[in-house]
C-alpha cells in the first residue's frame, strides 16, 4: 500500500514534469516559428503521433470501460428504486452545479464588463451546427442497435443499454451471477489497462501540451486578455470556492485531500482537454482513491462526462457577457435568466455532439437575440480555455460522484483519507 502511494505521486509528478516540459518545448518553438523541419518533423512528426496514439488509447478503452463498469455496477444495486433515487439526486445536483457555475460567470462579466469598447472585427464569422431538439434528445436516450451505439460512443445510449442489461443479469438467477463474475473480472482486467497506459501518461502528455503551445500563438490572446483572465477567474472560483464548500457541507469531506486525490485526472483532462477520454482515469481515481463504490461510479462519472460541463458553462457566461458588450447591446434581467436556464439545459440537450462548447454557445446566444457570430470574437483563445474548463468539468463530476455516494452510505471514508497520508 505504502509502495502504491509511493508509485501514484512520483508519477503524478512526471505527468506534472511532461506538462511543464511540453508548455516550455511548445512556447518555444512557436516563438522560433512554425515552418521547415519543425513543422514536417516536430509538430506534425513526433508531437503530432505521440499525442494522437495517446489520445487514441485512452479513448479506446472508454466504451469497454463504461459498459463493463455500469453492467457490474446496476447488477450491484439491489433494487430499482435505489437507481432512481441516484439518478435523481445526480441529476439535479449536476444542474444546480451548472446553475451556479453560469451565474458566477454572468456576474463576473457584469462587474467587469470585459467587452466594453472592444474592437470589433466585421470580418468575424462562425458556421453554426445545429442542435438537436428536446424530443430527439430523449428519444435518442434509447438505442435501437447497442452494437451501432458503442461504435458511435453514444455514451447515454450506452448507459442505458448496459443499466438495462445489468438488470437482466440480476433477474437471471444462476447464469446471471456466473456471467457476473466474468464481468468482475474483465472489470479488473480493463482496470489494469488504465494503469498500464496511465505510466505512459508523462510522454503523452508532454506531446499533447507541447504541440497546443507550439501552434496557439499568445498573439491572439492581447486583444482578449481581458476575455481571457475573467474566464480563468471565475473557472477557479468554481474549483476553489463552490465544490469545496458542496463536498465539505453535504458530505462531510475534506476538498483538499479531495484534489490531492484528484491530480492524476485534472493533469489529464487538462492536457487532453476531453471529459470523455479522461473518463477511464476520472472513474479509476473516483473508485480507488475517493473511495466512491462502484455502483455509484459507474453512473455518475460516464453521465456526467456527458452532460455535466459546469467549466464549459462558465465560458459561455463569460462570453455571452462579452459578446453582448462588444456588440453594444444591452441585456434585461429576464435575459440573464434565459441564459442561465439555456446555459444549464443545453448541457444536457447537447449530449455526445462533439465540439459541444460552442455549439452549446450558439444556443445561449439565439436565445437572448445575440448575433451568433459574436462566438468568431472569443475562438480565438478557445483552445487554450478548453484545456481548463475541461479539467473544472472532471472535478465537477467527480465532486458530485463523492456527494452522492455519501449521501447513500457508499463512500468508503477510507480509502478517500488513505491517498493523502504521508504527505
Ligand atoms: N472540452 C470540454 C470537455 O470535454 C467540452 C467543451 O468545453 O467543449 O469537457
Amino acid at each position: 500500500m505504502q509502495t502504491d502511494r509511493g508509485e501514484s505521486r512520483s508519477l503524478t509528478f512526471k505527468i506534472v514534469l511532461g506538462m511543464s516540459t511540453g508548455l516550455a518545448v511548445g512556447v518555444l518553438l512557436n516563438w522560433i516559428g512554425i515552418s521547415g523541419w519543425i513543422e514536417n518533423v516536430v509538430v506534425d512528426g513526433l508531437l503530432h503521433v505521440g499525442g494522437s496514439i495517446f489520445m487514441a488509447s485512452l479513448k479506446l478503452l472508454v466504451v469497454p470501460l463504461v459498459f463493463v463498469s455500469l453492467v457490474c455496477g446496476t447488477a450491484a444495486l439491489d433494487d430499482v428504486a435505489k437507481l432512481g433515487r441516484v439518478g435523481a439526486k445526480t441529476l439535479g445536483l449536476y444542474l444546480v452545479t451548472t446553475a451556479i457555475a453560469v451565474s458566477l460567470a454572468l456576474i463576473a462579466a457584469t462587474i467587469v464588463q470585459p467587452g466594453a469598447g472592444f474592437e470589433l472585427d466585421s470580418d468575424a464569422s462562425f458556421e453554426v451546427q445545429e442542435a438537436p431538439s428536446l424530443a430527439d434528445v430523449v428519444i435518442d436516450l434509447f438505442p435501437s442497435n447497442p452494437i451501432r451505439a458503442m461504435a458511435e460512443g453514444n455514451m447515454l445510449q450506452i448507459i442505458v443499454f448496459a443499466g438495462l442489461f445489468g438488470l437482466g443479469l440480476t433477474l437471471s438467477g444462476e447464469p446471471g451471477k456466473r456471467l457476473l463474475k466474468f464481468f468482475g473480472d474483465l472489470n479488473s482486467v480493463i482496470m489494469r489497462l488504465v494503469m498500464l497506459l496511465m505510466s505512459v501518461a508523462p510522454y503523452g502528455v508532454f506531446c499533447l501540451v507541447a504541440k497546443t503551445f507550439a501552434l496557439q500563438g499568445f498573439g491572439a490572446m492581447v486583444p482578449l486578455l481581458q476575455y481571457f483572465l475573467l474566464v480563468l477567474g471565475v473557472l477557479a472560483l468554481h474549483a476553489l470556492v463552490t465544490y469545496p464548500s458542496l463536498l465539505r457541507v453535504l458530505a462531510g469531506l475534506n476538498p483538499i485531500v479531495f484534489f490531492r486525490n484528484m491530480r492524476d485526472p485534472i493533469a489529464l483532462a487538462f492536457s487532453t482537454a476531453s471529459s470523455n477520454a479522461t473518463l477511464p482515469v476520472t472513474l479509476e481515481t473516483v473508485e480507488h482513491k475517493l473511495g466512491v463504490g462502484n455502483s455509484i461510479a459507474s453512473f455518475t462519472i460516464p453521465l456526467g462526462a456527458t452532460v455535466n460541463m459546469d467549466g464549459t458553462a462558465i465560458m459561455q457566461g463569460v462570453a455571452t457577457g462579452f459578446i453582448a458588450q462588444a456588440y453594444g447591446i444591452d441585456l434585461s434581467p429576464t435575459d440573464y435568466l434565459m441564459v442561465v436556464l439555456t446555459a444549464t439545459l443545453a448541457s444536457i440537450g447537447t449530449a455526445g455532439v462533439p465540439g459541444v462548447g460552442l455549439i452549446m454557445l450558439a444556443m445561449v446566444l439565439r436565445q437572448v437575440n445575440l448575433p451568433v457570430e459574436g462566438i468568431a470574437l472569443v475562438i480565438g483563445v478557445d483552445r487554450l480555455l478548453d484545456m481548463v474548463r475541461t479539467a473544472v468539468n472532471v472535478t465537477g463530476d467527480a465532486s458530485v460522484s463523492c456527494i452522492v455516494a455519501a449521501s447513500e452510505g457508499q463512500l468508503s471514508r477510507e480509502i478517500f483519507r488513505d491517498e493523502s497520508e504521508g504527505t
